[in-house]
Parts: C-alpha cells; sequence; structure tokens
C-alpha cells in the first residue's frame, strides 16, 4: 500500500506576511488528515520562516532544487543538500519542466541533482513530462521514459526505492489544462511498467504523482486512478483551501 503524497510547489511565490498566514490556515485543516503526507515547498529564501512555522506539525518541507555537488564551495547562486537538510527539508523536487525549459537543466543534470538529493539523505522528486508538441507527435512515452532512463543511468533503479517520480505534462502546467484522470493514468502506468522492467519491488512501492492544473474540483477524480499516489501542485497550493481540498481528495 502506496502512502500518498501531495507536495505543494510554491514557485517562486509569496511574502513572508503571505506565507505566514497561508501556513497558518493550513496547519488548522491539515491536522484532521489521517493517511496522506503532506509537503511545502518554498522559494530558499523562506526556508527558515517555514521550518519554525511548521515545526509542532506533520506538514513536510521540500525544496524546489537543489545544487548537483554534495561538497560546500563555488557554486555561486546554488543551495546544497547539506544546508536544505539544516532547514528541515526532507524531500528535493529535481527536474521541475520550468527548470528544464527555462534554465536548460539537462537530463544529466538533473540526474546529478537527484543524485545529490539522496546522498544528502534527502527524497527526490523527480518531474517527468512531455511539451505539448511532443504529444502531438506521439512520443510521450519516449520523453518520459528517457528522462527517467538519465536517473537509472547515474544512480541505478534501486535508488527508486527512495524516491518519488511527479509525472507533469508541461502543457497542463500552469495552463488551467489538466489531463483527464485516463491520460494521467495511461503515463503513471508506463512510467510503473518501466520501473518494473528492472525491478518488480522498487515499482511496485514507488509513489508516482500527477501534476499539472489539480485542483480541488478535479483531484478526486485523478486520485482515484490506481496509479496516481498523490499530486504536485502549483498554483493551488497557494490557496490553504483549495491546497486542503486536493490534500482531502489524496486522504479518502
Ligand atoms: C507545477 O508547477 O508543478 C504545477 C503542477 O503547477 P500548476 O499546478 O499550477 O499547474
Amino acid at each position: 500500500m502506496r502512502r500518498p503524497l501531495v507536495a505543494g510547489n510554491w514557485k517562486m511565490n509569496g511574502t513572508k506576511a503571505s506565507i505566514a498566514q497561508l501556513l497558518g490556515e493550513m496547519k488548522a485543516g491539515a491536522a484532521s488528515l489521517q493517511q496522506v503526507e503532506v509537503v511545502v515547498c518554498p522559494p530558499f529564501v523562506y526556508l527558515a520562516d517555514v521550518q519554525g512555522a511548521l515545526q509542532d506539525t506533520t506538514v513536510l518541507i521540500g525544496s524546489q532544487n537543489i545544487c548537483d555537488s554534495a561538497a560546500a564551495g563555488a557554486f555561486t547562486g546554488e543551495v546544497s543538500g547539506e544546508m536544505l537538510q539544516e532547514f528541515g527539508c526532507r524531500y528535493a523536487i529535481v527536474g521541475h519542466s520550468e527548470r528544464r525549459a527555462l534554465y536548460g537543466e539537462s537530463d544529466e543534470l538533473v540526474a546529478r541533482r537527484f543524485a545529490a538529493a539522496r546522498a544528502a539523505g534527502l527524497i527526490p522528486i523527480l518531474c517527468v513530462g512531455e511539451t505539448l508538441e511532443e504529444r502531438e507527435q506521439g512520443i510521450t512515452e519516449q520523453v518520459v521514459a528517457r528522462q527517467i532512463d538519465a536517473v537509472v543511468a547515474l544512480e541505478g533503479i534501486a535508488a527508486f526505492a527512495q524516491a518519488v517520480i511527479a509525472y507533469e505534462p508541461v502543457w497542463a502546467i500552469g495552463t488551467g489544462k489538466t489531463a483527464t484522470p485516463q491520460q494521467a493514468q495511461d503515463v503513471h502506468a508506463f512510467i510503473r511498467r518501466r520501473i518494473a522492467e528492472r525491478d518488480a519491488g522498487v515499482a511496485d512501492g514507488l509513489r508516482i504523482l500527477y501534476g499539472g492544473s489539480v485542483k480541488g474540483s478535479n483531484a478526486a477524480e485523478l486520485m482515484a486512478m490506481s496509479d496516481i499516489d498523490g499530486g504536485l501542485i502549483g498554483g493551488a497550493s497557494l490557496k490553504a483551501d483549495e491546497f486542503l481540498a486536493i490534500c482531502k481528495a489524496a486522504d479518502s
């Protein structure tokens, strides 16, 4: 039985004041959740505030990225896994499509970030997904397989026993266009089969999240699919009531 997971990716949003309010509202609602693991991924600069606000709760913290080098040193602008640990992070998002598209992160760099997260004792959330053009060309599975295989090549299949994959079709991120539950399920099932070809036990335990315009109103039908184990939530994670509604859908 895979424990459902809902992670909020706040991206580059928030102020000290808005985050305090969001967490205040979230904490009250999150206390009644039973099963689902809830994670928030704030911008790096707010990690200390979030750590302080969540210390007496079960809500966990993740980072939106991580340096691919484990060692401290001359890596201007990067944040290491050790630093993230110090600020209470349990998870680290790697390979988000915005990092891949806007900052040119390659499959190989994403794989190294995945490895760095594991080396620091963090659980990587590996984001994969196709663009609209790739879907229309019928190459969704090839793209997703390539993104996963780059990590398998570096880290081996056993690494996925301590990792999460988030399937996020790029055309559904921040667009209001959600994949249908069946479209999402088809790719999730493909991902699980791809992992199972190498290790059936790892595939069975692997949590695969769906991300792309998930809201309170469409979460239940997505979470009901057999290979969808939770969500990676962007826009809706900035509104406590929406985010909690998604968490509740994953909880039941
Ligand atoms: C995301 O950025 O990971 C995401 C899924 O965004 P949104 O929920 O806003 O589509």
